[in-house]
């Protein structure tokens, strides 16, 4: 295993008290294989440092979050400054309306939102709203994508296209499984027949815009506009899972990203949107919001209950909103942009060196490696990948101080704090994997 002494003791202790060892089994390393976990101590910018002293380049990024790298001093003192001040005071602070004012100019399409906890819980809030406005139950999600733990969105696709969903997880029960139906990602026609098939019982269209959970996966030219006229002429809300993409590729969501090359703003907007990861800025948040209109249903004002003893906590808001400040400033995120180019051409030059089948796709400054020779538009051509010659990718590139997450699906993150010199060393880092996959075929 690449767990040091250290981290395999922890692991053992871990194991004792914590079910699996970990807190979010994403953190284990079944998908590859198996064994500890690297167990981390401390995180500076694009690097962190493993219990045993090991230094790794940081592509993990905490799924996310941690897009400016660890401990950035802006956001450091912001977290200090809530908690000298006191973290929590179950009443409202002028905080929480100047992170609104934020997010509201970032992302037009939020009339009102209302701050929570995770990306979990933003995702759960948005379907019973949407679900309270429309008066009709069932939704529609897209297979593969991933909208956190909650009863509803853990419904796999049932076979074939736009069938009734089969619970992903027990305690699912299948009266829950029943109100979700799967269809395809990228695939206009699936939608439009289960859309036809279920018509006034559709509440809501649940996607990622951009998907972030089978690879980094941009919609097809035309697809959100379509996926959006189809689902209103329905009667239908959309509900954008923005979680991992809002402010990711750039000050702003994907609703809002010229990458899209939308015909209009209007044509892809959103009726509501759910938050989470970036706007933390590492500590733990959520948020949705949407039309007037539909977050007007929410308690207090409107029937729709959502609350929480944490929401909106001084400590997560001001991480938020420094981590927005810092994300401000001019050329970041082309900065990140020129970096995974970089990197994305060193992996592709050195894959085709060793005749290793590599589909990258790169989206800004986030880039998916896939181990096949065919493209990656959707979960079952991200399926069909080779899930063994990543995890031994994963490992190679573990043993030289380069962490990526533990799973064939998810993407690499640049951070504000790689350079070009990382860049270098990881390429260096992939060349040798590659080389040690080719003579061990
Ligand atoms: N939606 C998406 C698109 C996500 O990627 C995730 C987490 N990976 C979630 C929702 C859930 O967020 P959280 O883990 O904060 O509950």
């Amino acid at each position: 295993s690449q767990a040091g002494p250290r981290s395999e003791y922890l692991y053992k202790e871990a194991l004792q008290h914590i079910v699996g060892g970990v807190n979010s089994p994403s953190r284990s390393f079944k998908a590859v294989g198996g064994g500890a976990p690297i167990f981390m101590k401390r995180g500076q910018g694009a690097y962190f440092w493993d219990e045993d002293g090991k230094k790794y380049i940081d592509y993990l990024a905490a799924y996310g979050p941690i897009i400016l790298g660890h401990a950035h001093p802006h956001v450091t003192a912001a977290i200090c400054r809530a908690a000298e001040n006191g973290t929590l005071f179950g009443a409202p602070t002028e905080l929480e309306i100047t992170f609104a004012q934020m997010l509201k100019a970032a992302i037009p399409s939020l009339d009102k939102v209302r701050f929570v906890n995770s990306g979990t819980e933003a995702v759960m809030t948005t379907i019973r709203v949407a679900r309270a406005f429309t008066g009709r139950s069932k939704i529609i999600k897209f297979a593969g994508c991933y909208h956190g733990h909650s009863d509803l969105v853990l419904v796999a696709a049932g076979s074939g296209p736009s069938t009734l969903g089969i619970p992903d997880s027990a305690g699912v029960p299948p009266s829950i499984a029943s109100e979700v139906i799967t269809v395809p990602y990228n695939d206009i026609e699936a939608l439009k027949e289960a859309l036809d098939r279920w018509g006034d019982e559709i509440a809501a269209v649940m996607i990622e815009p951009i998907v972030g959970n089978f690879g980094m996966v941009m919609p097809i030219p035309g697809y959100l506009e379509q996926l959006c006229a189809a689902t209103r002429s329905n009667g239908s809300l959309v509900i954008y899972d923005e979680v991992i993409t809002a402010f990711r590729f750039h000050y702003g969501s994907a609703q809002t990203f010229d990458g899209l090359q939308a015909a209009s703003l209007s044509a892809i907007e959103p009726d509501l949107t759910a938050l989470g990861k970036i706007i933390g800025g590492g500590l733990p948040i959520g948020a949705y919001g949407g039309r007037k209109e539909i977050m007007e249903q929410v308690a207090p004002l409107g029937p729709a209950y959502q609350a929480g003893t944490m929401a909106g906590n001084p400590a997560s808001i001001s991480a938020g909103i420094a981590c927005l400040e810092a994300l401000q400033e001019p050329g970041l995120y082309d900065r990140l942009n020129a970096l995974a180019a970089s990197l994305e051409a060193g992996l592709a030059q050195a894959a085709r060196k060793h005749g290793i089948a590599l589909t990258i796709n790169r989206i800004r400054g986030s880039l998916s490696t896939h181990f096949c020779d065919h493209p990656v538009s959707n979960y079952d051509e991200a399926q069909d990948t080779d899930g063994e010659q990543f995890a031994r990718f994963f490992r190679l590139m573990l043993e030289q101080g380069i962490c990526l997450a533990p799973s064939k699906y998810e993407a690499w993150f640049m951070t504000a704090a790689h350079t070009e010199t990382d860049i270098t060393a990881t390429i260096a880092a992939a060349e040798h994997a590659f080389a040690v996959m080719a003579a061990n075929r």
